[in-house]
């Protein structure tokens, strides 16, 4: 595993990286103080402001509630640039919701400092200035809490308000870094904010920025209004042919920027993506997640029913393990169940994994079956590039009308 220090010598050197904050000699007295202006810019960029605040100047937002008048299907995902509204529309407020005091509840009940090493390690703060004053720009004081919206591993998550107008609504999420540390996950977590600040694609949720006190760390979300997409999946069972091909087309796109940024997702599951207000599809953990220009890796990772052959046999790997999780969340879109799934027990799954053991029953689409199989291969190579997906029949047939792909311009 590399270590922190290099990733984010990598990440520095890729054009997302954040530009390095000029150091206290070289700035100019007169220079503005950068980190609120920015964290502003992006949010005005990004969220979602009241309806009371200046319009965005962007309209690609997935905070912005759902626009009443354009979506002709609502029981269909809805692509990125279906149903968005533009700028000049109004916007209505979006409820944050009740807090029920669950931050100051764990605070006490969890909450323990940490010291030494594991606190430099995850003394996380986002602010650009944090290398010119020890001041800090967000905290918690800085948001109305509004209502829970799940509560992770570490810690819950509440939809939140900035105070200041124009009252961006977001997602914060806490994690607590005593239980980080008893978990032994300090360079994996910080890996994870590293990776994730750095991405900007309307399918991958976006990371604004993120702050910490003494206890905890404090992680600024994109808001996924639309919640869990597992949520969904177990509530109808499976989604039809168009709704799964458009939540296909919306992940391979994402996962050809992630590769186009060097970065191999590894954990593509339904439980690691979220919806946006919109239902664009948003993925939102990266866990798992490894930044590694020409690398192959042999860690072992992933949830069992979407790891590929070479990964089962520790073989080494590379990007196209995503490709092979693109198969495996296809059928399991279509279908219900992933699909070399085995419930005898983790080998009979491993030995199913290793021998494509794959039955893709009567009733899926003869489209669907041949991306799926043309996903599913043994040979890494042989699997069907990400560019390939997105001309592919099954996908371009329920593309909606005016969408092209191929870049992130088409949203
Ligand atoms: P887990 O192991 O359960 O996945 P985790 O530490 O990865 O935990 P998350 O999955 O990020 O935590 O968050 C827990 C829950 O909070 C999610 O399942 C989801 O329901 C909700 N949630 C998290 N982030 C957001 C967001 N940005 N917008 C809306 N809901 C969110
Ligand atoms: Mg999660």
């Amino acid at each position: 595993m590399a270590s922190v220090r290099s990733i984010t010598q990598q990440l520095a050197g890729m054009d997302v990286a954040p530009k390095p904050a000029p150091s206290a000699p070289t700035r100019p007295a007169h220079a503005k103080q950068p980190s609120q202006q920015n964290v502003a810019k992006l949010l005005t960029k990004f969220a979602a402001p009241n309806p009371m605040g200046k319009a965005p100047s962007s309209s690609s937002s997935s905070l912005r509630p759902p626009n009443t008048n354009t979506n002709p299907n609502p029981g269909a995902a809805a692509a990125p640039g279906e149903g968005r509204t533009p700028a000049a529309d109004p916007i209505g407020a979006l409820d944050i919701g009740r807090y029920d005091g669950g931050f100051e509840q764990d605070n006490e009940k969890r909450g323990e400092k940490v010291y030494g090493e594991a606190a430099e390690e995850l003394a996380l703060d986002s602010s650009v200035s944090r290398y010119v004053h020890p001041t800090r720009e967000w905290n918690l004081g800085t948001f109305d809490i509004g209502k829970p919206l799940g509560k992770g591993k570490f810690g819950r998550v509440y939809m939140v308000r900035t105070k200041g107008e124009p009252n961006y609504v977001l997602a914060l999420k806490t994690l607590y870094k005593s239980e980080i540390v008893a978990s032994r996950v300090e360079k994996q977590i910080r890996r994870e904010i590293e990776i994730q600040q750095n991405l900007r694609h309307p399918n991958v949720l976006r990371l604004y920025g993120y702050f910490h006190d003494e206890k905890r760390i404090f992680l600024m979300l994109e808001f996924a209004g639309k919640g869990e997409l597992y949520k969904q999946l177990s509530k109808h069972g499976c989604f039809s042919d168009k709704r799964s091909a458009r939540y296909i087309d919306q992940m391979a796109d994402a996962l050809s920027y992630l590769h186009s940024k060097h970065v191999i997702h590894r954990d593509i599951k339904p439980e690691n993506l979220l919806l946006g207000i919109n239902g664009e599809l948003k993925i939102g953990d990266f866990g798992w997640s490894v930044h590694a220009p020409g690398n192959r890796r042999m860690t072992m990772c992933g949830t069992l029913d979407y790891l590929p052959p070479e990964m089962v046999e520790q073989k080494e790997h590379n990007e196209k393990v995503d490709y092979w999780a693109l198969g495996v969340l296809t059928y399991e879109f279509l279908i219900g169940n992933p699909p070399f799934e085995d419930r005898s027990g983790v080998n009979a799954t491993y030995r199913r994994i290793a021998k494509v053991d794959l039955k893709i029953p009567p009733h899926v689409s003869p489209d669907a079956r041949d991306l799926i199989i043309k996903l599913l291969k043994y040979n890494p190579e042989h699997r069907i590039p990400l560019k390939d997906v997105a001309n592919h029949p099954w996908i371009t047939k329920y593309r909606p009308k005016g969408l092209s792909r191929g870049g992130s311009d088409a949203y």
